[in-house]
């Protein structure tokens, strides 16, 4: 069973949660991991965790710009300018905040 460790907006890590992904994520989308950012180009449709005052969420959003930069495969200090479909809101977010759709 897969699972993501999920920290939620406003609390500390130690009420981090594990969900699973299957029943917990929508399905076909996989966390981005640091050594996949590549992955992730400009017009890509992935998922973003917006952050708001009552909820956060993960939506669909199309990236819209990348500013890479060189790092390790154990952190990503990327920013991935995102824009998202549901209120086209545009929102600079890290890999950690990103999933991404698998390659077919
Ligand atoms: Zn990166």
């Amino acid at each position: 069973m897969k699972q993501v460790r999920v920290r939620f907006a406003g609390f500390r890590n130690t009420d981090d949660e594990w969900v699973n992904v299957k029943t917990d994520l929508r399905e076909r989308s996989i966390p981005l991991e640091p050594a996949e950012c590549h992955m992730v180009n400009v017009g890509d449709l992935v998922m973003s965790f917006q952050e708001k005052e009552e909820q956060s969420l993960y939506f669909d959003a199309h990236v819209v710009a990348i500013q890479r930069q060189d790092h390790d495969a154990t952190e990503c200090k990327c920013v991935f300018l995102v824009r998202y479909d549901h209120d086209n809101s545009e929102d600079e977010v890290q890999c950690s905040k990103l999933c991404r759709r698998p390659s077919e």
